[in-house]
């Protein structure tokens, strides 16, 4: 008797146990005796329906809530097959809870017969709703990524620059379509070769040596940029900025590097094109100015010796032609000596130094005192900085503008000349100012032309050069100059100076 109690108390507490496990892992046991058509539902099947512990379900009631879908005519169609054929059966369904909330659990089913006919199906239904959501919140998430990754790879093959990727040995494991149709090649062709010893490289023997180098250099960390030739689809060839860009990791080991490169034939053969031009121009203005030199000096020679030689049997007509044609020589030689330091000025022999503007202005203000003085010209001046410029050529630029403010100053006015200058993040805006005759905006572009003169005329210290210069200048200083003025009302010259800017 006692071994019985024993046996039973123990049971019970199995059961109690199994009972505690499955709530934990949210599983309820349900039964359904067909021989006297009741059902029977744990306490943990009961909460997953959202019922209350003293709740008694029947068949029908069972099924209503499963959703109403394909979810309820799959559970059914198992449930009467199992009952059919004996056969146990598992599936995940939606549950609508008596709140109304729906809930994903795994149904199973199996079946007990008794002379060939089944007298009983029970099994389990578990909570599998925080399951679900990881599923569906990884899908999601395999979702997003697989569309960044379609994004990138989008842009990485519609690039125009060539981009790869490579191990720190130097295998290609990637290129994009740019680089591979350029080349004419496949995939096939190039993925997990040496780079080297792909097809763009094998314009020359020393072209993938230095390859070769420089990717041992960039697996060690070093950032790589230089122009290569490189072969093209049915041997063309073509020049490219070529870098190597090391990754790394967080311990600074690098594991990939990204080779890019970019097609600037256009740009080689322009900069090609424009020493050679340069470099034919400097000749040029030299062997021209030289030249023409030589015949001037002897016009003047010849007139002097004219005017010498028959002063006596002159007349005073013949002695302003002798001037005329020795003035026009001399502004001639003038002229060509402008010619010829215009031509001079150059980005090679440009020296980038401190400037003090400040004083530079005075020096040139105080060199120009008696053509103020005698023009009776108020000069204004704001305090100015120190740029980093080439000195000469800053000091010529300030000296034509200020000149010319002088030159150009209104007879019929009371005279000024301001000279200010106003910062910008990223470059100085320096103005010079005057009261003077004013220019017509029509000429505001063409001033700035080689021997450009409005009138003429004009007196002969004006040879039409000086704001050439001054463009020239301020272009090697990646600056801009412009005027503003009308006829009659002054005229404010202004010019920019890049703050940093390297020789
Ligand atoms: P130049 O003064 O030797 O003729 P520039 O190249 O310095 O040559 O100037 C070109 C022309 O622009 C001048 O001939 C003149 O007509 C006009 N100009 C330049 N500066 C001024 C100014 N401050 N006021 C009015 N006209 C000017």
């Amino acid at each position: 008797m006692n071994s019985i109690s024993n046996d039973i108390s123990r049971l019970q507490k199995l059961n109690s146990l199994f009972e505690e496990s499955n709530k934990a892992a949210k599983i309820g046991v349900w039964e359904v005796d067909l021989i006297n058509d009741t059902v029977f539902w744990s306490s943990t099947t009961k909460k997953i329906h959202g019922v209350s512990d003293d709740y008694t379900p029947n068949i029908k009631e069972a099924f209503d809530f499963i959703k109403k879908d394909e979810n309820q005519d799959r559970l059914i169609a198992l449930f009467n097959e199992a009952i059919k054929n004996g056969k146990a059966y598992e599936t995940d369904v939606k549950l609508i809870k008596k709140d109304g909330s729906e809930l994903w659990t795994k149904a199973k089913g199996t079946t007990e017969f008794k002379d060939n006919k089944c007298i009983r199906i029970y099994g389990t239904f578990q909570d599998i709703q925080e399951q679900k959501d990881r599923e569906a919140a990884l899908i999601k998430a395999q979702n997003e990524l697989a569309e960044i990754a379609g994004k990138f790879k989008g842009i990485f093959n519609s690039a125009f620059q060539f981009i790869g990727f490579l191990t720190p040995d130097g295998t290609l494991t990637e290129a994009n379509e740019s680089a591979i149709s350029f080349a004419g090649l496949t995939p096939e062709d190039v993925i997990g070769k040496k780079f080297w010893d792909c097809h763009w490289w094998k314009i020359s023997k020393a072209t993938q040596e230095e390859l070769k180098k420089n990717i041992e250099r960039a697996a060690k960390g070093e950032f790589i940029q230089y122009e290569v030739e490189i072969l093209g689809k049915e041997g063309a060839t073509t020049t490219i900025l070529f870098n190597l860009k090391p990754l790394k990791n967080d311990n600074n080991e690098v594991y990939s590097i990204i080779p890019e490169g970019r097609l600037i034939q256009d740009i080689v053969d322009t900069r090609k094109e424009l020493i050679n031009k340069n470099n034919e121009l400097s000749q040029f203005s030299t062997i021209v100015s030289h030249d023409l030199k030589e015949p001037l000096r002897m016009i003047n020679q010849f007139m002097q010796k004219i005017d010498l030689k028959y002063a006596g049997s002159l007349d005073d007509k013949a002695r302003k032609y002798i001037y005329y044609a020795v003035d026009g020589a001399k502004r001639m030689s003038k002229m060509i000596d402008e010619l010829l330091n215009y031509s001079k000025l150059t980005e090679k022999d440009k020296i980038i130094e401190l400037v003090h503007t400040n004083s530079l202005v005075y020096e040139i203000l105080k060199g120009s005192e008696q053509l103020i003085l005698e023009k009776n010209i108020t000069v204004e001046k704001t305090d100015l900085p120190d740029i980093n410029g080439n000195i000469t050529g800053i000091k010529v630029l300030f000296n034509n503008l200020i000149n010319n403010a002088i030159k150009y100053a209104d007879p019929s006015k009371l005279a000024f000349i301001k000279i200010s200058c106003i910062s910008h993040p990223a470059e100085w805006e320096f103005c010079i100012e005057d009261n003077g005759i004013g220019i017509d905006p029509e000429n505001h572009q063409k001033i700035f032309d080689l021997f450009y003169k409005i009138n003429k005329y004009q007196d002969e210290n004006s040879s039409g050069i000086g704001l050439a210069i001054c463009k020239k200048i301020v272009s090697l200083h990646k600056g801009n100059i412009w005027v503003e003025s009308d006829l009659g009302t002054g005229s404010k010259f202004y010019f920019t100076i890049k703050k940093s800017i390297h020789a």
